[in-house]
């Protein structure tokens, strides 16, 4: 389509320093094109164009000492990117490879990604390029109280609610809390992630993990498959990665690889509870490397290799691919392998795991390919579940939340499908999530007018 072609032109000429936002940007415009002629009004209201242009982004110094008395300058962000049906939600990545164009990348899946959750929150991410490996506790401390010190001035609980993501979790979202909390003298749901203890909501550790697991089971059903008896590959060893094998396992796959950004590691005897219970342990508490599990149990450690390196190198056969470590670890090499090896179905724990090229392979198989911004969606949705506890100063139990997470994952697997069957695109999961996410909010900012 003319249209999204010069719109593509004109944005890819504002952004060029910024190749994963543009791989984001092209691959939600390209598929949006056959809404883009059913509403004129849409392109009318430049709807597109506005959507690339974050409302806001905050860039910032976030000065700290650290347990030597050094002090250190790290660069914080926060991209606000649209408030069109809430409050801007996305969580929050500390790691040395943060850069704009990665926070821009993930600002813009997670509007679409948040509408698709059916709840009312708009598209935020933000972090910093600060790397939490090897830094003690009272370095993370110090460091996340300096980030909240500016990250203050930009959020709320109406306006601005942040989360975790790559090395932000439980831990640091408790410091972050507690600065913010010691500063405004507020206790009040402007972060999610935190302790059920002191206002979190259950599920949400668990929450993008078992959701993804919910949102495969779903697509595999929808082809008469049970994911119970598969080989299940998941990458990553963190938070996503941890809850997905927990979920795969308990509904009776076999679970047979982690990774961290060190080494792989493949346990053809499959992944039990007990080893799950090491992995969290060592990634969560002891922060270590994910190869001291091959030093504990029967199994092979690739060194330097992805899990999709290790797949592919060792012709491993693998029904369901779950990749929940960081963005472009599956290339067009792997997603071949994958599709030589068996197989069938591949849910994105991570968000944009799969190059472009990757996912062309997936769709020219016809494997079941789950795009992060639906299938990882779960932990959003448990968020905005957290924001509507906090507003209500309730807690909800495990079971309800649970309820709700797999009611929301089964709902964006319905919406999806029936956005693919109303734009005969023939149960294309990735072009029927963009659209499906796309045109409600393109509904809300025509609604709301020029703003
Ligand atoms: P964590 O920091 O808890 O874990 C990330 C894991 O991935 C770690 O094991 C890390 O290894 C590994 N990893 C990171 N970079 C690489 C790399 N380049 N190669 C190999 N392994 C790597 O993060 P999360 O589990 O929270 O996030 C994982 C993905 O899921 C991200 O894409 C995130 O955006 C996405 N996501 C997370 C959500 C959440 O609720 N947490 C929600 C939706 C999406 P190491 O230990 O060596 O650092």
């Amino acid at each position: 389509m003319e249209y999204i072609s010069k719109a593509l032109g004109e944005i890819n000429e504002k952004n060029r320093e910024q190749p994963e936002f543009l791989q984001a940007v092209k691959e939600v415009l390209e598929s949006v094109s056959p809404a883009l002629e059913r509403y004129p009004e849409f392109r009318k209201a430049k709807v597109v164009e506005r959507l690339a242009e974050p409302d806001r982004v905050i860039i910032f110094r976030v000065p700290w000492v650290d347990r030597n008395g050094e002090v250190q300058v790290n660069r914080g962000f926060r991209v606000q990117f649209s408030n069109a049906i809430g409050p801007y939600k996305g969580g929050l990545r500390f790691h040395p490879s943060v850069n704009l164009g990665i926070i821009k990348f993930l600002g813009f899946e997670q509007i679409f990604k948040n509408a698709l959750t059916t709840l009312p929150i708009g598209g935020g991410k933000g972090g910093a390029d600060f790397d939490p490996k090897g830094k003690t506790d009272i370095d993370i401390m110090n460091f996340c109280h300096s980030f909240m010190r500016e990250l203050r001035r930009h959020i709320g609980e109406n306006i601005d609610v942040p989360a975790g993501d790559i090395g932000v979790g439980s831990k640091e979202i408790g410091y972050l809390y507690g600065y913010y909390k010691k500063i405004s003298g507020e206790h009040t749901g402007v972060l999610t992630g935190k302790s059920p203890e002191w206002g979190g909501s259950f599920i949400r550790p668990e929450a993008t993990g078992y959701g993804l697991v919910y949102f495969v089971a779903e697509m595999l059903a929808a082809r008469g498959i049970d994911l119970k008896g598969k080989t299940v590959a998941v990458s990553g060893a963190g938070n996503v990665a941890q809850y997905a094998a927990e979920k795969a396992m308990q509904l009776g796959a076999r679970v047979i690889t982690l990774c961290d950004s060190e080494a792989t590691i493949v346990d053809e005897g499959g992944i039990d509870s007990d080893k799950l219970e090491f992995v969290k342990e060592l990634k969560n508490i002891r922060r270590g490397r994910i190869k001291e599990y091959a030093d504990r149990f029967p199994a092979s450690c690739i060194i330097g290799r992805s899990v999709w390196e290790a797949v592919r190198e060792g012709g491993i056969k693998v029904d369901v691919a779950l990749p929940c470590a960081t963005q472009n670890e599956i290339t067009s090499e792997d997603a071949s392998a994958l599709v030589k090896n068996g197989c069938v179905c591949v849910g994105e724990g991570a968000n944009m795991p799969s190059t472009p090229e990757a996912i062309a392979v997936f769709k020219e198989n016809n494997i079941l390919y789950g795009p992060g911004k639906a299938a990882n969606a779960g932990g959003v949705a448990v968020s905005a579940l957290e924001m509507a506890q906090n507003s209500m100063r309730l807690t909800w139990s495990r079971e309800k939340v649970n309820r709700r997470l797999i009611e929301i994952m089964k709902e964006i697997h319905r919406s999806i499908l029936s956005a693919a069957r109303e734009y005969d695109l023939k149960g294309d999961y990735a072009s029927g999530a963009n659209i499906a996410g796309f045109v409600k909010v393109a509904r809300a900012m025509v609604s709301q007018g020029v703003v």
